[in-house]
């Protein structure tokens, strides 16, 4: 049978966990994945653009599992009640291609992206970084805000939005957590000043160049999470000329990133190098390093991985048979005159148990 995980299941599961302890944990998770590159089959995901948005699907696979997901972007969204990015996806088994997790990911994409983007902090930005400014309050705003509190040490956010009632949201959503200060800015370059890193998750389906290189100061690590689509981007390009730019995969970055403003040949690192020890992250303290983030399948991979084990572990979802599961494989036929089961499959019983 296939694990069902709702959006209310998942939530549980991060209730139940505590969400910067989930960060932690598929940090951990994400790392593990990174660290085996090579034996993944990695491609850029494949992208439906249209006016208002993109659809993308992502898969990546090992010898064992294989992964997609689905997710969009519509930045228009939220104006008709609906989330800029919503996303849901598979995990399966590569021997047979039985689907084990058929899983929500919006909230999950959230998670895994603040857990990477805290990830490439660790190796990225100056040891003992305390402050960092949040520009765009949207959606993934608390989980990049919680993450680099839990895991990278900051304890004051300064925060800013276009939209006051997004930066209102986010307080208070944060306003539990004790030893993080969240003041609002009165703009971006407010936000920046004196910030050790500076995060961006803005949601435009523009050209933007919200971070100029007037306000970026020595030292500064960039955390760019918004520019994730061709024809969309959050920093200027000189910005990213005088940085040490660091990526997830480069040939799907280079398309989709803020670097997609810069020629293809120019010099970027992939974060699994600098995790591997293959490639320094930060050489100085005057060094300007951007992560240029889009989000990578392998991120989803491993937290589909994840939260897979933390529900069986817990009980948590519920199986469906959304494949023939028992019954003679043969006769698809006969389930259309309610035979469910002829006869009894001995690959059902270990597949029920199977921890991914
Ligand atoms: P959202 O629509 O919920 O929030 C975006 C916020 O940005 C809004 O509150 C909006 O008012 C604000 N904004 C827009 N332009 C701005 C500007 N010029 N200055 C300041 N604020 C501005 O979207 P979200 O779900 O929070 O996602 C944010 C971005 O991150 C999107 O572009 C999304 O595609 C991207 N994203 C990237 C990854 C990744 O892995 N890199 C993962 C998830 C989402």
């Amino acid at each position: 049978m296939t694990r069902l995980i709702d959006l209310p299941t998942l939530a549980r599961l991060v209730e139940d966990i505590g969400p910067a302890r989930f960060m932690a944990e598929l940090a951990d998770q994400i790392r593990e994945d990174f660290l085996r590159w090579p034996a993944f089959e990695k491609s850029a995901r494949t992208a439906s653009h249209s006016a208002g948005g993109v659809i993308e699907l992502m898969p990546v696979a090992d010898d064992t599992l294989y992964s997609f997901k689905y997710v969009n972007g519509h930045p228009g969204n939220p104006a008709q009640g609906l989330p800029t990015v919503m996303a849901f996806g598979v995990l399966a088994e590569v021997a047979t291609g039985y689907p084990l997790l058929l899983s929500e990911l919006t909230l999950t994409t959230a998670l895994r992206t603040a857990a990477t983007s805290a990830l490439a902090a660790q190796a990225l930005a100056r040891p003992g970084s305390r402050r960092m400014a949040l520009i765009g309050n949207g959606a993934q705003g608390e989980f990049q805000a919680l993450a680099f509190h839990a895991l990278r040490g900051i304890d004051e956010l300064r925060v800013f939005d276009t939209d006051p009632a997004a930066t209102a949201k986010l307080q208070r959503n944060l306003a539990g957590e004790r030893d993080l200060h969240v003041v609002p800015a009165a703009s971006v370059a407010d936000a920046m000043r004196g910030a050790d890193i500076v995060t961006t998750a803005t949601a435009d389906k523009t050209r933007a160049a919200i971070i100029t290189p007037g306000l970026v100061a020595p030292g500064m690590h960039i955390n760019a999470v918004g520019g994730d689509c061709p024809g969309k981007t959050e920093l200027h390009p000189d910005v990213l000329r005088g940085a040490s730019v660091f990526v997830e995969y480069a040939p799907q970055t280079r398309v989709e990133g803020d670097i997609q403003q810069l020629p293809a040949d120019h010099p970027v690192t992939e974060l699994w190098q600098v995790l591997a020890g293959q490639a320094p992250g930060r050489r100085s303290e005057r060094e300007v390093t951007v992560f240029d983030s889009v989000g990578f399948a392998l991120e989803d991979f491993a937290a589909l991985r994840y939260v897979h084990a933390r529900a069986q572990e817990r009980g948590l979802g519920t199986e469906v048979e959304l494949v023939p599961t028992d019954g003679d494989p043969k006769d698809l036929f006969g389930r259309t005159r309610g035979a469910s089961s002829t006869v009894a499959s001995a690959a059902a019983g270990p597949r029920l148990q199977r921890v991914a």
